[in-house]
């Protein structure tokens, strides 16, 4: 069926042509204007916007910004129905053109300063009726560049929205579709999909599955409302319709995620995987402008990751492509959002293996695997001030596993949580058997403590009691916490942080300088030391800059009556460098490795004393 033209669709047909010119003029106008373009920006820009497809370029002007205004309402009006109101807003929702017939509108076509930047998005056109105040139709406009003096606007995107409670919906429907966005919801979703693996099973072609997940949709949602929400879905709805095939599906999954099938995409997996790949960069392509939301009046910016599983025939259940195309997904979410995936076998082995790790890891209590080293903590004079504990896993009949690879595991999956009470708890078992040992009793242990344990909101508990139930002397425990850690709620961190310390025990700042490193922060917080990142102890004796900012560091922590520990401390020249700067403990390889607890006494004989002979002058 078609429906005849609107006088907007007209309008734009015609200027659909004018378009095609100023794309082709505008890489020498931005040269001429901006005058800074190189050749190969300019390549870079015209690919840019031939890849946004404009579609439409709406006016061009002789006379300079108000004139370009003046123009603009023109072209508004042009598209504007009889009982239609018309403004513009700007992208925070304020008024840039106020509606007909208001006494401001004339002020600001004529006196507001210039309001328009190349590129950028001036604003959102609405047209409302007098009777439903809801916005009918919308378009976002954006500012082109100037073509000898002309000013091109573009109507980045233009659309119809629909009001909701037009929307009857059946209750055959109602079993098959999304209530929100009429979509085909997962129940239709695998029917069409067991249709499409028929079907491409009888054409040798290949079809494809796409789940697009909106990025960071949650955050919209919960401080925006689910109104704003559940518009913004609505519009990535419509425009999915606007840019697939007429025969593709377009499900919705329920939330922010979305599927596409696409069918008949070849019978090669290269020419599939190019087609497809061409499909989703025009998706990705649909969140370039901006969603003009009427349930606030403001406009949002959205993009989404996109994960691809291609299928040919039968080979593959429906579950197990959905799956794959989850785990694409998951991939572009981890590059970075904003990003396609395609699902791949090595993806696939990826995965096993950390599901297998996990798996593994989830034991390694039960069955003892775990294990904590102690590495020396020496002071300026080579006395032995105690030890970090490390820890160390130890899977049966497999290689050990670095704990930089399986604590990031431990966190994503919450076993850190039972790992980080076995760690306290093991150290603390330490600290009460040294304290039966003369030359061990002032001894302390640091332990490292993560993101996720600390914010658990029984840590201070869990902690007391395995302090009484070891009855290990506080004072003689040290936690270690990240810069990361504490800025995740300074407030709240710090709160935790007095009420440990009154229990006794202490704080260090691990890896620092590596982060944020703020002075003022570090002054509220509760921290008795600050521990130098080895990264800057590295190259101390031959970098100008880290002995520059070791320097300092050392510096500030003695004004802020801190005490500093330098870490990975391998060579005496390292050595020699801090001791001149006023370093006070040293941690490192050339004092002693982390080591089991069996290999102390052995340690205890050795001496590392003579490094700290007082140089001969
Ligand atoms: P970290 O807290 O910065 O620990 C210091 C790391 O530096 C340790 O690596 C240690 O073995 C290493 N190291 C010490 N001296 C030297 C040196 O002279 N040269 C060099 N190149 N390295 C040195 P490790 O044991 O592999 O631990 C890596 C990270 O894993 C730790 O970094 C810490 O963030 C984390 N980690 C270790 N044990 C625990 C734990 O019980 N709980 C938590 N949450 N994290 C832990
Ligand atoms: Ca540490
Ligand atoms: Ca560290």
């Amino acid at each position: 069926m078609t429906t005849p033209q609107t006088r907007y669709e007209r309008l734009v047909d015609r200027l659909a042509s004018t378009a095609l010119m100023g794309i082709a003029l505008l890489p020498a106008v931005v040269y001429l204007f901006v005058g800074l373009s190189s050749a190969d920006q300019l390549a870079a820009d015209n690919a840019r916007i031939q890849a946004e497809r404009l579609s439409r370029v709406i006016a061009s002007n002789p006379e300079g910004w108000r004139f370009a205004q003046e123009r603009l309402i023109d072209q508004i009006e042009a598209i504007q129905h009889p009982g239609e109101r018309s403004s513009v807003f700007d992208s925070q929702g304020k008024t840039l053109i106020p509606p007909v017939g208001d006494p401001c509108r004339q002020f600001c076509l004529t006196h507001r300063a210039p309001l328009l930047d190349f590129g950028s998005v001036v604003g959102e056109l609405r047209l409302e009726t007098e009777v439903t105040p809801t916005v009918i139709r919308s378009a976002v406009i954006g500012i082109l560049g100037l073509l000898a003096g002309l000013l091109l606007i573009r109507i980045l995107h233009y659309r119809i929205i629909q009001p909701l409670r037009q929307a009857r919906i059946t209750n055959v429907e109602l079993a098959f579709r999304d209530p929100l966005t009429h979509l085909p919801n997962r129940r239709l979703l695998m029917d069409r999909l067991e249709q499409a693996l028929l079907a491409s099973e009888r054409t040798a072609e290949y079809g494809t599955l796409l789940l697009l997940d909106l990025d960071n949709f949650k955050i919209l949602n919960d401080t925006l409302g689910h109104d704003v929400g559940d518009q913004l879905l609505l519009g990535v709805a419509q425009r999915l319709k606007d840019t697939v095939r007429e025969h593709d599906t377009i499900a919705r999954l329920g939330g922010d995620e979305y599927v596409v099938i696409l069918e008949g995409m070849g019978e090669h997996e290269t020419e599939a995987a190019n087609r497809t790949e061409i499909v989703a960069e025009k998706i990705r392509g649909i969140f370039t402008a901006p969603f003009v939301i009427a349930a606030d009046g403001r406009i949002h910016h959205s993009t989404a990751s996109i994960g691809i599983a291609l299928f040919r025939g039968q080979e593959l259940s429906m579950e197990v492509l959905l799956k794959q195309a989850d785990l694409a997904l998951y991939q572009a979410k981890a590059s970075g959002r904003n990003a396609v995936r395609f699902f791949n076998a090595q993806m696939q082995a990826a995965i096993d293996a950390h599901l297998a790790m996990e798996a593994a890891l989830r034991e390694a209590i039960s069955r003892k695997e775990l294990k904590l080293y102690y590495q020396p903590q020496i002071d300026h004079c080579g006395k032995l001030l105690g030890a970090e504990a490390l820890l160390r896993w130890f899977p049966h009949g497999l290689a050990p596993v670095p704990p930089d690879k399986f604590i990031p595991l431990a966190e994503e999956t919450g076993l850190i949580l039972p790992i980080g009470r076995w760690v306290l708890q093991t150290a603390c078992e330490q600290l009460k058997v040294w304290a039966s040992e003369p030359a061990m009793r002032d001894q302390r242990i640091a332990v490292n403590v993560s993101a996720r344990q600390f914010h658990q909101a029984q840590f201070v508990d869990d902690l007391r009691n395995i302090l009484l139930a070891t009855g290990t002397d506080p004072t003689r425990l040290e936690l270690e916490l990240t810069e990361s850690i504490v800025l995740q709620e300074v407030d709240e961190a710090i709160r935790r942080m007095r009420q440990i310390k009154q229990l006794g025990v202490t704080f260090s700042l691990d890896d620092f300088g590596t982060g944020y490193s703020s002075l003022s922060y570090l002054k509220q917080l509760p921290l008795d030391q600050i521990k130098i990142d080895r990264s800057f102890i590295r190259d101390i004796a031959t970098d100008q800059n880290d002995s520059a900012i070791v320097r300092a560091i050392i510096v500030m922590a003695n004004s802020l009556g801190l005490e500093i520990v330098a870490e990975g401390v391998e060579t005496p020249a390292q050595l020699e460098f801090l001791q001149n700067c006023g370093c006070t403990t040293y941690q490192g390889f050339l004092l002693g490795k982390p080591m089991p607890i069996e290999a102390w006494p052995d340690y205890l004989t050795q001496n590392t004393s003579h490094l700290f002979e007082p140089a001969e002058t």
